[in-house]
């Protein structure tokens, strides 16, 4: 009989191996938050590692519909949808997400973590298929593993190699999932060649658009009206409240019948409490803010500009993208945190991203940007990224 191994040995080495290579994850406790500063550790800093992107996370109407919903509903979900927690609040954002994204249905669900494994969980079993993304978001691995199907993925970006891997896995049916705004590269998925990918295999596209929503497009539908997919294809999209929406909670929208399914069968939505009501309340005026409020996306256009023209004229070189999250590559996860350190010490937060969120050798700091930064506060963090690294060995920081 082998020996039983203890859980508790092993987790102690496992914990030194990630010490060993500056791969110990921590938590950082914000005592107080004021727009894009926080104040951790006694200190205040300009936060530029949020996804608050368009400044609704604080927004006085936002925590007005949360108080005003709270004090007549309470707080909790009560029960699971099907059985006695489905809430007006919560119609009423499927209503105004569906109307705001111009779709038949859509699905309020507790994450976009949930929201993920639900979609796929609910669609695919043994013998289908998911293609996907090498850079997608952790969440829709889990959901391929939670569903119980093939999981195949193909080279970032790269609509080629998804038909490839949709080709090579006939039989059964097909989803070919993608970010639509990766979340540590901040570019855009090649959604109009993917739809014609997926369209030529009979697979249903799916398009995970928790950075873009808010952000992108006309009244800020996201990547999928961005890429005006409209006419070429249907794809089902989530939304994600936590981020450009500054709430909680994700929603899937799409077409009637498969909504109707994934209400009805979904296990990550059948088997949880509904989301708390007064939050839907907030999302919903948060949507209505983000509709509405265009000055809110221009000015993160003009903010983005302003940071990758400073960035180029101090040498930086940031990852191409035209979304808030602009990261710049350290390589090697030492010199990642280096960096986020010697930010920190200057009075800036921007959190170093390290494998397995990121590929090996691929160590960065994701810079994201927020309407709510001031055009000095953008300014400021350049000459402290040019200050950084005249500090930390120019040649082993980022390439210059
Ligand atoms: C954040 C994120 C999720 C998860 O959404 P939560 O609502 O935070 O659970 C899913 N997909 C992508 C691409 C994300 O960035």
């Amino acid at each position: 009989m082998p020996e039983r191994e203890r859980l508790g040995a092993r987790i102690a080495a496992q914990r030194e191996r990630l010490r060993a290579q500056s791969r110990l994850r921590t938590r950082r406790t914000v005592a107080r938050r004021d727009g894009v500063r926080a104040e951790v550790d006694g200190r205040w800093l300009l936060n530029f590692c949020g996804n608050d992107y368009l400044g609704l996370a604080q927004h006085f109407q936002v925590g007005n519909a949360l108080q005003d919903a709270a004090a007549r509903e309470g707080v909790g979900g009560g029960a699971s949808h099907l059985v006695c927690g489905h809430h007006a609040h919560h119609a009423a954002l499927e209503r105004e997400v569906a109307d705001w994204l111009q779709v038949p249905r859509a699905l309020l669900l507790g994450s976009g973590y949930a929201a993920n494994l639900a979609v796929l969980q609910a669609l695919l079993g043994e013998g289908d298929v998911c293609v996907q993304d090498r850079l997608n978001h952790a969440s829709l691995i889990d959901a391929a593993r939670l569903a119980g199907c093939r999981l195949r993925r193909y080279p970032h970006a790269d609509p080629e190699g998804a038909l490839r891997q949709l080709r090579a896995a006939p039989g059964g049916a097909a989803v070919l999932a993608t970010d639509g705004v990766f979340s540590m590269d901040g570019d855009l998925a090649p959604l109009r060649a993917l739809a014609l990918a997926a369209h030529a295999q009979h697979a249903l596209l799916y398009v995970d658009d928790a950075h873009g929503i808010g952000v992108l497009g006309p009244e800020g539908r996201g990547s999928v009206a961005a890429a005006r997919l409209d006419r070429l294809a249907r794809p089902l999209q989530l939304v994600t409240l936590g981020k450009a929406l500054g709430g909680y909670g994700a929603i899937v929208a799409g077409d009637e019948d498969l909504i109707e399914h994934l209400a009805g069968t979904a296990r990550p939505y059948v088997y949880t409490t509904a989301l708390p009501p007064a939050l839907a309340a907030a999302a919903l005026a948060a949507v209505r803010l983000a509709r509405r409020e265009h000055w809110r996306r221009e000015r993160l256009q003009a903010l983005i500009a302003r940071l990758r023209a400073g960035a180029a004229r101090h040498g930086f070189d940031l990852l191409p993208s035209e979304t808030p999250i602009q990261p710049l590559v350290c390589g090697d996860d030492a010199t990642a945190l280096a960096w986020s350190q010697a930010l920190e010490a200057a009075g800036f937060w921007v959190a170093a991203i390290r494998p397995p969120t990121v590929p090996e050798g691929r160590a960065r700091l994701r810079i994201a940007l927020s309407a709510a930064h001031a055009d000095a506060e953008v300014d400021a963090l350049v000459e402290a990224l040019a200050a950084a690294r005249d500090r930390l060995a120019p040649a082993a920081g980022p390439r210059a």
